[in-house]
């Protein structure tokens, strides 16, 4: 077993689970990660494999036929599967999300409906708040949703969804004026749908369309599309918790979860990069002498083994003060910024140990250099952690004189 990013205190069951899934990115993820995804090819045996495992329903309750996992053991499994590759933590993070948000806010009748399905990766979850004109501000949101007798009618454009095209339930962030007066602060009058549909591309329900993938620098495999309602018809009963103008406050909820799995992913992906980075180190001669006698690229592992294991450390803190029922925004930013830093400078120090050989494809320190920048950006930019870390801090720290 490897020597950083130990977790003390895991239970019996939470080592079992996470030795099977490190077996599993062992055998089944790294030896044809790179290859697929240079093709940009969807890794549909590796999500078979993970629905076996049942990771789609790691954190569903045992009521809805998930394993009622807590978020610390969802955080370590997204861990392992992010240093075989990225893409794969994608496929299962915005589902996580979504069932996330259904356990916490949905109806009964939502979770009786859902729940099940999506515990066993038959219903796929996709989130979708960002639109073409914005990311970081979701106050600014344009699209639309209104009521219409026993429906809702909705119209926009949205932008980034990961897993926009294979997803089959899609909770998508609309302003709802119904009930809201003009003039309601946009956080009040924001309702989250649930919007069910085929997967693919083109139009998957009748209103709706999702164009086709986004052609991405790095986080290949996995689709990110667009997705565009006009017109698109929702019943009532799939405003998520029954109730209009709640959707922000949902939405974020399930955005701070995703802080500790991005947290998590960039955790991955800089321990896979300082394994290649040893590795590497260790074969390669340059003056006689393995490049790993130097003490320049001894330094450099050192300052990466030093980011991993503080990253990881952050991390598990952040999951294991949700699981106590806290409210951890100040720890999921902190450890969301800290881990995707980290991860983009370690890859950066293995990408420089392996010299030009980083720049070939033939080395997976090549994939990693293209997939660390997204971590910068998905489940809120450095700079957007930052204002969460600073303005937590002037609650904590308000100055009494
Ligand atoms: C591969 C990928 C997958 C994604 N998947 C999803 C998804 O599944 N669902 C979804 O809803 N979204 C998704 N996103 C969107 C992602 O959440 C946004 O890209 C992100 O929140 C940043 O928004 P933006 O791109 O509009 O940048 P902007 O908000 O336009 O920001 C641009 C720059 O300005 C900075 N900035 C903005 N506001 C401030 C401020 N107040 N102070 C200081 N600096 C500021 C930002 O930090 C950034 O550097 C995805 C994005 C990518 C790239």
């Amino acid at each position: 077993m490897a020597r950083l990013a130990q977790t003390a205190g895991l239970t019996d069951v939470q080592q079992e689970i996470l030795s099977t899934v490190r077996d599993f990115v062992d055998k089944e993820i790294i030896p044809v990660a790179t290859a697929l995804e240079h093709k940009d090819e969807y890794p549909q045996e590796i999500v078979d494999g993970l629905k076996e495992l049942g990771l789609f329903g790691l954190m569903i309750p045992e009521e809805y036929g998930g394993l009622g996992e807590s978020l610390l053991t969802y955080a370590l499994c997204v861990e392992e599967i992010a240093r075989g590759w990225m893409s794969v933590s994608g496929i299962i993070n915005t589902h996580f999300i979504v069932a996330y948000m259904l356990k916490q806010h949905g109806t009964q009748e939502q979770k009786d409906t859902f729940l099940p399905r999506m515990a066993l990766g038959e219903v796929r979850g996709a989130f979708s708040m960002s639109e073409p004109g914005l990311g970081s501000d979701v106050s600014a949101i344009t699209s639309k949703g209104v009521k219409d007798g026993d429906e809702y009618v909705l119209n926009g454009q949205k932008m980034w969804l990961t897993n926009g095209g294979t997803s089959t339930l899609v909770a998508v962030l609309c302003r709802s004026d119904e009930g809201h007066p003009e003039g309601t602060a946009p956080h009040k009058s924001m309702t989250t749908f649930l919007v069910e549909k085929e997967p693919g591309f083109g139009e998957v329900r009748p209103g709706l369309t999702i164009p086709g993938k986004i052609d991405k620098m790095g986080y290949k495999g996995v689709d990110t599309t667009e997705l565009i309602m006009d017109g698109l018809r929702i019943p009532a009963n799939r405003v998520l918790g029954g109730v209009t103008g709640r959707g922000f406050y949902q939405m974020m909820d399930g955005v701070e979860v995703g802080r500790v799995n991005v947290a998590a992913r960039g955790c991955g992906v800089a321990q896979r990069a300082f394994e290649l980075g040893v590795s590497y180190a260790q074969q390669r001669h340059t003056f006689g002498k393995p490049i790993a006698a130097h003490q320049a690229i001894q330094f450099k592992l050192a300052e990466m083994a030093t980011k991993v294991e503080a990253a990881h450390a952050m991390m598990v803190n952040a999951a294991r003060k949700k699981d106590s029922g806290e409210r951890n925004d100040l720890e999921a930013g902190m450890a969301k910024y800290l881990a995707s830093e980290y991860c983009k400078e370690v890859v950066e120090d293995a990408f420089r140990i392996h010299g030009g050989y980083g720049f070939s494809k033939e080395y997976e320190i090549e994939r990693l250099y293209r997939e660390a920048p997204m971590l910068l950006i998905g489940e809120g930019t450095a700079e957007i952690q930052k204002m969460i870390i600073g303005r937590r801090l002037l609650e904590e720290y308000r100055f009494q004189g």
